[in-house]
């Protein structure tokens, strides 16, 4: 009999109140007259799927679901009453699986997030990014700090237990000890999982074009790397295992959901801008909201295919800091030892993993496998 491997099950909400600054997500502002047209179109989509006939039979493989976005959290909770109760008559073990939304600290309150928790979601990602209002406003989020600690308030009373807080680092012209600050407060707020990212300001986006961003990173790549080696010193004296270059979690509170993709797992997305991966196959869905509200069961408004499988095992899981088993590597061992020489890569047991100036340079490991 064929071995299925864990099969995750994506949901994009490509809403937002505001676009943020530093934003290259599929997300827009402004068009919330759509939610309606667009929820009905997921639902479309996922009976689409037939999600209980995928792979004969694999709905049995499937161990998460995440709402992620754009602001998920921008949906009613009739929207979320309606997606779910057609996820759940597709899916018999519903109630077994990790079940995962992105929210925004500045659009939740006590009331829906008991409504959703009551519905089966059971983990819960919030967009802190920083407690520093100036940080904050420079990254264009619409939400104060204040927000932050009502937010992981009210989800602790509506009854998560898997509350995971997201910040980001290396913001211009925040200094270290504003950073060491930021740590601190999101550890006192005791959240199971927690992620750090160090910001990459992509062209196109605002922030991009309002700073001298060259200039700036020639000068403070230092420090960058300084706040990623104080990030780890710090969360690990504080309990949290470092799993993956960016996250953090208490034992058993890692992110199966992205663990899946990281693991290079099979995964459908819904929605627009979604991707999807199943057995070496990749395809994604428009980006556009527009024409996703065009799609029709024949595959009207997909795009297929992207990526190499292989190289793609290999960049997802270098991101593990356990790193992945070195038989992975076959066919790219000119590669391989050409980073280990480099001392970007490393040996462990049977694995091959990021070396602790790999972790500090993983984009230029990440490049060699594109
Ligand atoms: S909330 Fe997230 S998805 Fe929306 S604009 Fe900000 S960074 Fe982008």
């Amino acid at each position: 009999m064929k071995e299925h491997s864990t099969l995750s099950l994506y949901i994009h909400i490509p809403f937002c109140k505001q676009k943020c600054s530093y934003c290259d997500f599929v997300s827009y502002e402004g068009k919330e007259e759509l939610i309606g047209a667009y929820v009905d179109k997921l639902i479309y989509e996922i009976h689409c799927l037939d999600l209980a006939s995928i792979g004969s039979g694999r709905i049995a493989d499937l161990k998460t679901i995440y709402f992620g976005g754009g602001t998920p959290s921008l949906l009613s909770i009739s929207n979320f009453q309606s997606l779910i109760s057609n996820l759940k008559s597709l899916i018999p073990n519903f109630s077994s699986l990790e079940i995962s939304i992105e929210a925004n600290p500045g659009t939740v309150n006590k009331e829906y997030l008991k409504v959703l928790h009551n519905l089966g979601i059971n983990r819960i990602s919030l967009g802190a990014q920083s407690f520093n209002d100036k940080h904050l406003k420079t990254l264009g989020r619409i939400h104060d700090s204040k927000q932050i600690y009502k937010a992981v308030e009210d989800a602790k009373s509506a009854g998560f237990k898997n509350i995971s807080i997201d910040f980001i680092f290396a913001i211009p012209n925040q200094t270290l000890n504003e950073w060491k600050h930021d740590l601190e407060q999101a550890v006192k707020l005791e959240p199971k999982h927690i992620s750090t990212y160090n910001l990459q300001i992509e062209e196109g986006t605002p922030l991009f074009k309002t700073l001298s961003f060259k200039g700036r990173r020639d000068y403070e790549e230092d420090l960058d790397a300084e706040m990623y080696e104080y990030t780890m010193d710090f969360l690990k004296s504080h309990g949290y295992k470092h799993y993956e270059i960016s996250n953090f979690a208490e034992l058993g509170f890692e992110s199966k959901h992205n663990l899946n993709y990281w693991q290079n797992g099979n995964y459908l997305g819904i929605g627009a801008g979604a991707h999807s991966h199943i057995d070496g196959k990749r395809w994604n869905n428009t980006e556009s909201i527009e024409e996703y509200l065009l799609l029709d069961c024949k595959g009207g408004s997909r795009t297929t295919p992207t990526g190499k499988d292989s190289s793609e095992t290999l960049f997802m899981g270098l991101r593990l800091i356990d790193g992945i088993p070195t038989q992975k590597f076959k066919g790219y061992e000119e590669k391989m030892s050409k980073l280990i020489k480099a001392n970007l890569l490393e040996h462990e047991g049977n694995n091959i993993k990021l070396s602790k100036r790999g972790l500090m340079l993983a984009n230029l490991v990440f490049e060699e496998f594109v």
